[in-house]
């Protein structure tokens, strides 16, 4: 079995690899580059029958999970080509089309089913249900030519279903000849962007319900719709500290959309949706007015929230700040940003803390990343003990050899042998 990685031997985000055994291949991941803007056309990597969907030799493509710089380059793939996806990662990305050129309605071959093996062309591939800030992603074992290689996909062990992780460790696939790691948290060594301190989604939840319970006023909790997770952590938090969520319909839509009841969503206690100006805009010019169906019975307007603003949180994107602040929800609030803090620093986001600081509302950071840090990967390729490590989705390949026994980096577009 021979191996290329496409796109991520040197950075985060765009991961693409392709894999050949026995007269087919197969690619994991078409990930889109984060250095792209949404209108920014990417080529897809050079794959033959990628494109045009005219090489029988091409098996299928497998994404393992609903990030976009792992599937964003999926409109440019031939509707020919099998696709195998997560069914609820399918759906969440289908769920975000009407909100955001992020979604796509996609149209997939089969489903990845956790430690349920397929064939596709010459390959056996098991999924691993992992935990990661997607929801239903996965991690892939697969064999070719009797060659095992464990692609990471994003993984962590700190989130809502750490369980899964330390499941992976005490019963890991075996053999594991290759294991492709992501490294989103090795730094590159003049990065002043150090390894983050060990923090949990279950910190995280505390944290927000002490704010919730400090505060007069409304919390407003800055995350990613996508982002399930969190919104659990959110939803929990709230029931500690006796409020009611509210969401935007474009988190509800997807909470929703994944067809899972113990997920919080319209129609559970203590949960509440105000639908901010862009989406009522949005509803009105589609003329799709039954997406509002969902909401019935639970829709919240600002003069309820003005009234009473310490008995909710809201759970809400950033673009919805400023009529929050217009229409006086946040009078005597704060405003938590649950994404990666980086954002904040970007153009666009600097002047949500300026705007802020002119209202007097507090903005304050409680977040915790996608990715496993170092020691986590450690353990991981410990319980692995796969005869070779080689990096992806990582700034730092370098650095691999510090941190792992086994290392061995490969560019992008080499071929080698698993
Ligand atoms: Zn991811």
């Amino acid at each position: 079995m021979k191996v290329r990685i496409m796109r991520g031997a040197h950075e985060i985000g765009g991961s693409c690899v392709e894999l050949d055994a026995g007269g087919s291949r197969i690619v994991l991941d078409v990930g889109k580059p984060l250095w792209a803007g949404w209108n920014d056309t990417v080529p897809l990597p050079p794959v033959p029958g990628l494109a045009d969907g005219d090489d029988p030799s091409l098996a299928g493509v497998v994404i393992s999970h609903s990030h976009f710089d792992h599937y964003g380059l999926l409109p440019q793939v031939d509707s020919r080509v099998p696709l195998y996806i997560g069914r609820e990662a399918a759906a969440v990305i289908g769920a975000s089309a009407f909100f955001s050129p992020a979604g796509l309605h996609l149209d997939p071959t089969g489903y990845l089913v956790d430690r349920e093996p397929f064939r596709l062309g010459a390959f056996t591939i098991t999924p691993y249900l992992v935990d990661h800030s997607a929801f239903d992603a996965y991690a892939l074992l697969v064999e070719g030519e009797g060659r095992h290689l464990f692609y990471t996909g994003d993984i962590r062990g700190h989130g809502r279903k750490a369980s899964l992780f330390d499941r992976l460790l005490g019963d890991p696939p075996r053999p594991v000849d290759v294991m492709l790691c992501e490294g989103t948290h090795l730094r590159p060594a003049d990065d002043d962007h150090a390894d983050e301190p060990p923090r949990t989604e279950d910190d995280v939840e505390l944290s927000l319900a002490q704010r919730m319970s400090d505060a007069d006023g409304a919390v407003v909790v800055v995350s990613s719709a996508q982002n399930i997770d969190r919104l659990v952590t959110v939803y929990r938090a709230c029931k500690r500290a006796g409020r009611t969520l509210v969401t935007d319909l474009y988190t509800a839509t997807v909470a929703h959309s994944t067809g899972r009841a113990t997920i919080p969503q319209p129609g559970f206690p203590g949960f509440q949706v105000y639908v901010p100006n862009r989406q009522r805009v949005l509803v009105k010019e589609s003329g799709e007015f039954s997406r509002l169906d969902l909401i019935d019975g639970c829709r919240v307007f600002p003069e309820e929230l003005a009234a009473a603003p310490g008995a909710f949180t809201l759970l809400m994107p950033s673009s919805a700040i400023p009529e929050l602040v217009r229409s006086k929800v946040l009078d005597g609030g704060v405003v938590a940003w649950s994404l990666w803090p980086g954002y904040l620093e970007d153009a666009g986001g600097m002047r949500l803390p300026e705007s802020l600081e002119r209202e007097c509302i507090p903005l304050v950071i409680d977040h915790v990343s996608g990715h496993a840090p170092v020691a986590d990967l450690q353990r991981l390729a410990t319980a692995l003990n796969p005869g070779r490590l080689v990096p992806i989705h990582t700034e730092a390949s370098d650095r691999y050899g510090e941190f792992f026994d086994s290392a061995e980096i490969h560019a992008d577009g080499e071929w080698w042998e698993v």
